[in-house]
């Protein structure tokens, strides 16, 4: 591979083109394991991102793609439908909080989201009331387009570089109180203060269920969520729920809104949505809000991208739905999680380790320094493992087919770092 061609001119996200660093060059994927051109193969712990969830090249997903691909790949969707997008919405619908009954299809995680924070918007607007602000929680991520960056966390995704053309919104303290500790009412103060505070401007509450990801990976307590939802109903404000990184099994229930029993008015779906096969996303909401945001003076949702319901992606999408329908996931992912409960507290022997926690299958190691990217990236793939962590976060979100030993394989390795000092700044 010309991997000095990349390096001198291709970018890799979040990179610098002064001081670019290695990257891997992979030739295949299959299964849990990832190829490198060297002929050595690495069991994945990323899933890509929280996407591969059945694992690379699985049989049935290439079937479905090679399907449609002999059918037609893309066809817009302005004026036309076609099965891919009837059926994996049905299939999304059935799955979904029963509340919400309506689907937008759109490209990524970050789309999504930027749609969902048009709806509320929208919504208000058709009721005659300006509501111009979201609330929002620190350490919080919700994509690198700009409203959604808007209400990501100010620090994390550097604000302070888009001032004056960012919109500023409200952001409550995060939960502190873990999944797995004592609740601590105290944790909500914050967020009823800005919400009790700012009512009257605010279109709409925008979180991430359960697991904040990209902004620190913090699992906290169900109660919390509970509250909010709560406090969105006492206040009139509608509930966006972010379930791009959550969504689809991953924290051990379907959707991670379940361990608090609550429904969002709006929910974000992508990452996993095709299994890491392409990029597609949704946004689903209830019929009330659908239909009075169509009533208002725009007449329709003012929004629709030219790859919308990508048909080749919608049945890629319809198929991975139908292997989580089939139920293997949850026994699956509860395997991963006990062995994340059994492994990874013993981690906390190291002085290096500040804090462990896991919920589903999702497992974070969160040092005291930050990593050194280089040298604990060289050690992972010297252990046979791909794990891509950043900052003080060390963390795996395996695919769900992931057994024991490739768990094991992946805890080994971050041990073993732990264990070497230039893996840390
Ligand atoms: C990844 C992510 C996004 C953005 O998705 P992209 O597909 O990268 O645009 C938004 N919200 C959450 C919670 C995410 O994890």
């Amino acid at each position: 591979m010309d991997l000095d061609f990349d390096r001198r001119h291709i970018w890799h996200p979040y990179t610098s083109t002064l001081n670019p660093l290695t990257c891997y060059p992979v030739t295949s994927a299959d299964g849990v394991y990832v190829h490198l051109e060297d002929g050595r193969q690495l069991v994945d712990g990323m899933s890509s991102w929280w996407a591969a969830i059945h694992g690379y090249n699985h049989p049935q997903l290439n079937q479905a793609a090679h399907t449609q691909i002999d059918k037609m790949s893309h066809v817009m969707f302005g004026g036309i439908t076609h099965d891919p997008a009837i059926n994996l919405c049905k299939t999304l619908l059935s799955m979904a909080p029963e509340n919400l009954e309506q689907v937008f299809l759109a490209d990524s995680g970050s789309v999504a989201v930027e749609v969902s924070l048009k709806m509320a918007l929208q919504y208000w607007h058709s009721k005659g009331q300006q509501r111009p602000k979201f609330l929002t929680l620190r350490d919080g991520y919700h994509g690198d387009t700009f409203a959604a960056m808007s209400v990501t966390d100010p620090d994390n995704s550097m604000h302070s570089l888009y001032k004056g053309f960012l919109p500023e919104h409200i952001f409550a303290a995060s939960p502190k109180t873990g999944f797995h500790q004592e609740w601590d009412e105290a944790d909500l103060d914050d967020f009823r203060d800005k919400i009790s505070q700012h009512q009257h401007e605010i279109a709409a509450v925008i979180l991430e269920p359960m697991v904040q990801g990209a902004g620190g990976m913090r699992i906290y307590h169900p109660n919390f969520l509970q509250g909010v939802r709560v406090l969105c109903d006492e206040y009139g404000v509608l509930l966006i729920l972010d379930e791009i990184a959550t969504g689809f099994g991953r924290t051990g229930k379907l959707f991670a809104c379940e361990h608090a029993g609550i429904k969002p008015d709006i929910m974000c779906v992508g990452k996993a949505l095709t299994s890491g096969y392409m990029t597609l996303s949704a946004t689903l909401t209830s019929k009330e809000v659908a239909d009075t945001v169509c009533s208002g003076e725009a007449g329709c949702f003012m929004h629709g991208p030219t790859f919308m319901a990508n048909p080749l992606a919608c049945a890629v999408a319809g198929k991975s739905l139908e292997l989580l329908q089939q139920g293997e996931w949850q026994a699956q992912v509860e395997t991963i999680e006990a062995n994340f409960a059994a492994q990874l507290p013993k981690l906390l022997n190291y002085d290096l380790v500040k804090d462990v926690r896991w919920l589903g299958a999702i497992g974070v190691v969160e040092t005291k320094r930050p990593v050194n990217m280089e040298a604990i990236q060289t050690l992972f793939v010297g252990q046979g493992v791909w794990i891509r962590p950043f900052g003080k976060l060390i963390y795996m979100m395996p695919p769900f087919i992931s057994q024991d030993e490739h768990i094991n394989a992946l805890v080994a390795a971050i041990e073993t770092a732990l264990q070497d000092p230039h893996c840390f700044q």
